[in-house]
């Protein structure tokens, strides 16, 4: 016997790993040149080269049992000085190591985060904001959390006020936001968010216990016409963040993020001590030595952003000229599209027969959409544009 939530998740492919496989295969039938697939968000610009000559500085210069022994579970106090040191520049808040928590990504850090605010497993609730992450969904379950979510306000793409009021109760532990947007790619204003600490402060009030606000910030660096993305914890205070190089430095495959617990939050140690605890049950403690140590070296660092503006640019104009409506993409590098006959799933399939791959937004909790990750090459953007022109048209 096995656990059947686990083979349950294991055993049935992602829609988009489904959709990056057929191009893989339409690939070698039509040639690579000729699929347009906008289906993973994998980052296409290189890691700034401060991060490689770093990390070749510290395997070439540095003790290899240092660089590839142990860290403190946590990670190394030098490094997370580091990142508190660079936080507390930009963010105007005062940040110590003690409120970071070094992970391999924000996957983790958001199960971490999760599994510690489970105060009664299977009746603590993770309340999401649509559309979101699909994968809120089993790092919640997994953590012994219900998941639910907000519905989305397809107007604006920022938050629905009136339903996230409506639908917390005194099992909701948390909410999720994530900002700029994966899948929409919109940034929640600071008015949106104001909005949402007056609920949360409300309900904490109401309910007896705070209702922490879990930002998740991945794209924080990945932000176009020099859009404000607001700290949320200087706006709602009891707000712990989830933070990943996978975007902001295109280091997806190197696994490297923290948690911060700002002293801000209620109870801000014990929340960092039950993050810590929590770490230590998942196993997901010292991440990559090599990896911290180069982060550590590279807080200021920003990925040029220029090949995604090109292709956001590109997109943007072309789909508009086409008839196609869509969310303002401020940020992260997606755009969410209305489906043409207002169907997602059957406008993503028709899609394919032109080679073109566009994820349905069902998986998103929002229907009759579809996600472009255009994180491509830009001849697959300007290549692509008869498709989705036939695809309208047909
Ligand atoms: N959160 C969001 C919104 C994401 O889009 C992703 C990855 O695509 C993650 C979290 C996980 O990122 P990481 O690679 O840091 O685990």
């Amino acid at each position: 016997m096995f656990n059947q939530y686990a083979y349950g998740l294991g055993s049935k492919k992602s829609c988009i790993r489904e959709l990056f496989q057929y191009g893989l295969e339409q690939a070698k039938k039509v040639g690579r040149e000729n699929v347009f697939d906008y289906s993973l968000g994998n980052p296409s610009i290189p890691a700034p080269k401060k991060v490689n000559e770093t990390a070749k500085y510290i395997l070439d210069h540095e003790d290899p049992l240092l660089v590839h022994g142990y860290s403190a579970a946590p990670g190394f106090e030098e490094v997370r000085e580091a990142i508190a040191k660079e936080l507390t520049e930009r963010m105007g808040m005062d940040i110590k190591s003690s409120n970071i928590f070094c992970t391999c990504g924000a996957a983790p850090a958001l199960i971490t985060i999760f599994k510690a605010l489970c105060v009664e497993e299977g009746k603590s609730k993770v309340l999401g904001i649509a559309p979101f992450f699909p994968e809120y969904r089993p790092f919640s379950e997994g953590a012994g959390m219900k998941y639910d979510y907000v519905e989305a306000d397809t107007t604006s793409f920022q938050i629905n006020l009136p339903a996230l009021e409506k639908k917390i109760d005194a099992d909701t532990q948390c909410v999720i936001i994530n900002t700029p947007n994966n899948p929409s790619g919109v940034v929640f204003s600071r008015a949106t968010l104001e909005k949402v600490a007056d609920i949360l402060t409300r309900k904490s009030k109401e309910v007896g216990h705070p209702i922490y606000l879990v930002a998740d910030e991945p794209y924080r660096e990945l932000v176009y016409g020099g859009v404000e993305v607001p700290w949320v914890p200087s706006i709602y205070k009891d707000t712990i963040v989830a933070y990943s190089y996978s975007k902001s430095l295109s280091l997806p495959g190197e696994r490297i993020g923290y948690i911060c617990v700002p002293d801000c939050v209620t109870d801000s140690k014990d929340v960092m001590s039950a993050v810590a605890g929590a770490a230590r049950i998942i196993g997901h403690v010292c991440p990559p030595t090599l990896l911290q140590r180069v982060v550590a070296q590279c807080t200021h660092e920003r990925p040029d952003l220029g090949a995604y503006e090109e292709n956001r640019k590109i997109l943007m104009e072309g789909l508009k000229k086409i008839g196609y409506e869509f969310a303002q993409p401020d940020g992260a590098f997606y755009l969410f599209v209305k489906a043409p006959g207002g169907d997602g799933v059957a406008f993503s399939e028709k899609c394919k027969k032109y080679n073109l791959l566009v994820v349905p937004s069902d998986d998103f909790g929002v229907k009759g959409y579809f996600r472009l990750s255009y994180c491509v090459s830009k001849e697959t953007v300007v290549n692509s544009m008869q498709a989705f022109e036939k695809a309208f048209n047909e």
